[in-house]
């Protein structure tokens, strides 16, 4: 009812990259309420999270006045009360707390580093790369992707020839048979779980691969709860009976690949008969998937962290792009590879070239051609042709004294990284760290500095989705007290850093990123405030973007996607007599990533308020733990002590943890280990041990 508030503003929910767009209605300066509206990717639909969860954007532990360390504080790094942070800080104006953070990284190169934010726009996202680059000369640069998909990046990159996705999730209307690998969509893209539901009652056959059952299983054709850590040895066994079964699209993969001669022997020693004991699915099924899915007229594969947090992330993404490529399922209506991405802007923020690899675009930053266009757009000296250091990297840079100093500008580091005490305490190390947030998260719990930034509901800006959906976000309230929005936060530290920058809106960002940026040819910012999204790549200024790419070949050398094999390699931490079951980790429906958000909205956190974790009924039995009591759960790293739920879905020798929660904080257990590729942590198997508490 319009009586119920004062306006409304369209915008996009800040949690999953689905994208939903939204209506926020405000009264009495603040929001209300969120309705669905009509996007590209929800159609009006919305998950709870979107629904119930904006309210954190009035929460009273806002940051709203710049603060700076007192020197008086107890140590770095202790939980600061968020309604007692006096102890720890003390306001300041904003001029005194932007020079204190420039004075403090000012000249240092190569010894600042930043984290920048896939929960910013994609204009915060394109200038803090430029501040890295622009302002300290390299490449140390990076975030969230580099937990997240960043093996998935790296296998499309190397073998389509471009990372995002080849086609919307809603194509799936368009496919009979689709595979869901590795992801959760009920719990973590909720949305796009319900036109996947849709699919199944239309009678699409829905393949789910994963070693943790989920609510998809009941509309699934096929559930194939493998071991953990085994799904390239699946993958391959369902490629090799394509092979021998003679299923493969040879009209395909004469047209438009490479490297079949070399995918093909390969495949023959990972026959189903071979394989079926390492995946735990019997021959049969692993035949019958392969026959399903290469009967298809068109199909899509979907899939998620389970697939790419693993050190054979790259590898198990190198399966599933052969198996499209195999099966000609690239490029057509109903066909395609769709990594479905975590974060609202991750997809955005990547483009944008926040990755120590890769300018803008994946421009890549070892170019000296690519380098050169950029600074000429820039006005500035060249930059290092040295890829940067990844997230994880950073951080052990900063251990072995190399890195001092860092700019974080969104992200939580000491809730999100693997082995988090090793995170901890190198942001303990720096002598000068600058937090750009909305609360006192853990991570500016070791903060010199905290400027006060703004949420999505603040702001002014593009976000890009799961779908290559460029989306604008728009302003409904002001952000409380002195808070900013973070380009504004960005450009008057580039200012002080030296950079003579001149920016009065995203909308100039938006304009200088176009320079550079291919994928946002015929997408203006005009265009974006009149019709909230345009799909990249648009054709031409009245085409509403491609759904569906790759139907004439690829952006690679002769246009050909790659073939490229993939070996089985174990798991980093292998189970023993000590650590004897496998701990996974992951988000639930309610809360999202480290909860600083979610964890202050009141629905959300009504829902789940308290650390859990799944453990398997018999499992339970014979620790002697009643569900609701607590458990021990240790790794090679640290332990946690934590709620048990009772879960069915989960193995008898599997323990599932959700990383949201500080007060038993997941990544204590995490290993570090890397894939060689994308250089992803292995979030998704370490060796536990359970004990009751
Ligand atoms: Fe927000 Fe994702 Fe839920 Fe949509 S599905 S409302 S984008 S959290």
């Amino acid at each position: 009812d319009s009586a119920d508030y004062d306006s409304e503003v369209e915008s996009i929910c800040p949690f999953c990259g689905v994208g939903c767009q939204v209506s926020l209605k405000v009264k009495d300066g603040k929001v209300k309420y969120v309705d669905g509206i009509n996007g590209p990717a929800n159609e009006g639909r919305l998950c709870v999270k979107g629904r119930f969860g904006f309210d954190y954007i009035h929460h009273k532990h806002r940051v709203t006045k710049p603060l700076i360390r007192r020197e008086d504080a107890p140590g770095k790094g202790l939980n600061v009360d968020p309604e007692n942070w006096q102890t720890h800080f003390r306001e300041a104006s904003w001029d005194e707390a932007l020079d204190f953070a420039a004075a403090g990284m000012k000249g240092r190169g190569r010894e600042i580093a930043g984290f920048g934010s896939a929960k910013c726009t994609n204009e915060e996202a394109y200038l803090f790369q430029k501040l890295i680059r622009q302002g300290f000369g390299h490449n140390n640069v990076d975030h969230c992707t580099r937990l997240c998909h960043a093996s998935s990046v790296a296998a499309l990159m190397e073998n389509v020839g471009s990372g995002a996705v080849t086609a919307t999730f809603n194509e799936i209307e368009n496919a009979d048979v689709a595979i869901v690998i590795g992801a959760n969509p009920v719990e973590n893209h909720p949305v796009a779980a319900t036109f996947f539901k849709q699919f199944t009652k239309r009678g699409g056959k829905l393949i789910v691969m994963d070693p943790r059952g989920q609510a998809l299983k009941r509309f699934a054709s096929h559930m194939l709860q493998f071991r953990p850590g085994a799904d390239v040895s699946m993958l391959n066994a369902i490629m090799h009976t394509i092979v021998e079964e003679g299923l493969y699209d040879q009209q395909y993969i004469d047209a438009y690949t490479e490297n079949w001669g070399a995918e093909k022997a390969h495949l023959a020693d990972f026959s189903p008969e071979a394989m079926a004991p390492i995946c735990g699915i019997e021959a049969e099924v692993l035949r019958d998937v392969a026959r399903t899915f290469a009967g298809a007229k068109a199909a899509m594969i979907f899939w998620g962290m389970g697939v790419s947090q693993h050190i054979h992330g790259t590898d198990n993404s190198r399966c599933l792009i052969s198996l499209a490529l195999m099966t000609g399922q690239v490029g057509r209506p109903g066909s395609g590879l769709h990594p479905l991405r975590g974060q609202n802007n991750v997809q955005g923020a990547s483009d944008a070239g926040l990755i120590p690899m890769f300018l803008p675009d994946y421009q890549p930053v070892t170019d000296d051609g690519v380098r050169a266009a950029f600074t000429s757009v820039w006005g500035s000296e060249d930059f290092s042709k040295e890829k940067g250091l990844t997230v994880t990297e950073i951080m052990d840079a900063v251990h072995d004294g190399a890195i001092k100093g860092m700019y974080v500008l969104g992200e939580n580091p000491a809730m999100s990284d693997p082995d988090v005490e090793h995170a901890r305490s190198a942001l303990a190390k720096l002598d000068h760290l600058v937090v750009q947030d909305i609360f006192i998260t853990e991570t500016a719990n070791y903060a010199d500095v905290i400027l006060p930034a703004s949420a999505f509901a603040e702001k002014s800006g593009t976000v890009t989705n799961t779908n290559r959906q460029v989306q604008m976000g728009r302003p409904a309230v002001p952000p409380p007290g002195e808070a900013r929005e973070d380009w504004w936060i960005e450009v008057e530290l580039a200012k002080r850093l030296g950079l003579g920058w001149s920016y009065e809106s995203p909308a100039d960002v938006f304009a200088e990123m176009k320079q550079n940026m291919r994928s946002l040819e015929n997408i203006t910012w005009e265009r974006l405030m009149e019709q909230n999204a345009v799909t990249y790549p648009s054709l031409s200024p009245e085409d509403p973007g491609q759904a569906i790419v790759f139907g004439e070949g690829f952006p690679r050398p002769d246009g050909r996607a790659r073939f490229t094999p993939a070996s089985v390699i174990a798991p980093d931490d292998v189970p023993d007599a000590d650590y004897p079951m496998i701990l996974t980790t992951g988000r639930q429906l309610e809360h999202w990533h480290t909860g600083s958000m979610t964890r202050r909205s009141a629905v959300l956190d009504g829902l789940e308020p308290e650390a859990n974790c799944s453990l398997h009924p018999s499992t339970l039995r014979k620790l002697g733990v009643a569900p609701g009591e607590h458990v021990v759960l240790t790794t090679k790293r640290g332990s946690i002590s934590i709620m048990a739920r009772e879960d069915r879905a989960v193995a008898p020798d599997m323990v599932f943890v959700p990383f949201a929660y500080v007060e038993a904080a997941a990544n204590v257990l995490t290993n570090p280990a890397i894939d060689p590729y994308g250089k992803i942590p292995e979030f998704k198997f370490s060796a536990v041990r359970v004990e009751k508490a």
